[in-house]
C-alpha cells in the first residue's frame, strides 16, 4: 500500500452486513476489549474488559433483565396485564423500562430518590412509572418499599427481585461466562468483578469454574458503607442478595471511591474508554490482581458508560 494512502471503512470489509433485528435480540455478546495502555504497567498480564455498555439499554443489567422476564413469561409470574415492580439504583430499572416498552408490559420502579437525574429520565423517557424511596435508607429502603408494595397488591405485580431471583445470575452463566471463554480462546486465568446484586459475579464465576476449575475469580465491594460506587454494594453492612455466596469467590477486594474515581477519569484520557465509575472500580481491582500474580490473562467487566455520570464533580479533579 503506498504510505499515505489509508483504508477505506466499507460494509464489506466490517465482514459483516447487518439484516435488520429486534432491539432486545442485540442483548449480550459485547466486545471484549484489551486494556493495552494502563495494562502496560504489568507486562506479564493481559488484562481484558467486557464493553457491558455496548448492550442496547447501555449497561450489563440488560442480560439478567432479559432473563428474569423470559423466565417469568415461560413460567406464567408475568402474565398479561400483571406490572413488572423492581427496586433498582438504576441500570436494571432501565433494562426492565426498555424491555418493559419493547414487550408490552408496564414498569413501576423504587428508587431512592437521590438517584442520578439522567438515570429518573431515561427511565422515564422509556414510560416507567418510579416510586422515590428515602435516600438516607439506600437501596435497602427501596427494596423495603418494594415487598410492601407486592404484599398489599399481589395480584397486580410481577416482582422481578433482581436480588433473589436466579435468573439473574442465570443470564451471566449462559452469556457472559461462555462469551469471555469463547473471547479469549480459553486462555482467561483471573476474572474479578464486582458485587452489586452479585449476578455478574456468580453467574459468570460459575461457568468458568465449569470451563475450567483452574480459573481465578476475585469479588470486589467498596470499602465503606457510605461510598460513591454507584451499582456496588458494601455486603457487610447491606441486606445479603439470596444469590450472593460468598464462597464461590477465591479473594474479595475492597475498593475506595476516590481510587476508582481516579482510574476511571485516567480511563476516559489514557485509553479512551468514557466508562463509569463501577468501570473505574473494577479496572483499579484488575490491575491489583495483575500486579499480585505477575503472569496471566485478567479479564473484568465495563458495566455501563460515563454518559450518566457527567454531572459528577470528578471528573474535574487534575
Ligand atoms: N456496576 C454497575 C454500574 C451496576 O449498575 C451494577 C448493577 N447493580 C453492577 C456494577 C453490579 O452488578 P451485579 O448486580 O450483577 O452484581
Amino acid at each position: 500500500m503506498p504510505q499515505n494512502a489509508r483504508p477505506t471503512l466499507t460494509i464489506e470489509n466490517q465482514g459483516f452486513v447487518r439484516q435488520p433485528v429486534d432491539i432486545l435480540s442485540l442483548i449480550g455478546h459485547t466486545p471484549l476489549l484489551r486494556l493495552g495502555r494502563l495494562g502496560r504497567e504489568v507486562p506479564g498480564v493481559e488484562i481484558y474488559a467486557k464493553a457491558e455498555w455496548e448492550n442496547p439499554g447501555g449497561s450489563v443489567k440488560d442480560r439478567p433483565a432479559l432473563n428474569i422476564v423470559l423466565e417469568a413469561e415461560c413460567s406464567g409470574s408475568l402474565t398479561r396485564g400483571k406490572t413488572l415492580i423492581d427496586s433498582t439504583s438504576g441500570n436494571t430499572g432501565i433494562a426492565y423500562a426498555m424491555i418493559g416498552a419493547a414487550r408490552g408490559f408496564r414498569v413501576t420502579l423504587c428508587m431512592p430518590a437521590n438517584v442520578s437525574v439522567e438515570r429518573k429520565r431515561i427511565v422515564s423517557a422509556y414510560g416507567a412509572e418510579i416510586i422515590y424511596t428515602d435516600p438516607l435508607e439506600g437501596s435497602d429502603g427501596a427494596i423495603r418499599r418494594v415487598r410492601e408494595l407486592v404484599r398489599a397488591h399481589p395480584e397486580r405485580y410481577f416482582y422481578a427481585n433482581q436480588y433473589d431471583n436466579p435468573a439473574n445470575w442465570r443470564a451471566h452463566y449462559e452469556t457472559t461466562g461462555p462469551e469471555i471463554f469463547e473471547q479469549t480462546g480459553g486462555r482467561v486465568t483471573h476474572f474479578v468483578a464486582g458485587l452489586g446484586t452479585s449476578g455478574t459475579f456468580m453467574g459468570t464465576s460459575r461457568r468458568l469454574k465449569e470451563l475450567n476449575a483452574a480459573i481465578r475469580c476475585i469479588s470486589f465491594q467498596p470499602d465503606s458503607a457510605f461510598h460513591g460506587l454507584e451499582g456496588l454494594k458494601y455486603m457487610p453492612a447491606a441486606i445479603k442478595p439470596g444469590i450472593y455466596d460468598p464462597a464461590l469467590a477465591d479473594d474479595n477486594l475492597e475498593i475506595s471511591t476516590e481510587e476508582a474515581y481516579a482510574m476511571t477519569r485516567r480511563l476516559a484520557r489514557e485509553e479512551g474508554l468514557l466508562v463509569g465509575v463501577s468501570a473505574g472500580a473494577a479496572m483499579v481491582a484488575a490491575l491489583r490482581v495483575a500486579r499480585e500474580i505477575g503472569r496471566g490473562v485478567v479479564v473484568t467487566v465495563f458495566s455501563d458508560s460515563g454518559d450518566k455520570y457527567l454531572s459528577e464533580r470528578f471528573w474535574d479533579e487534575k
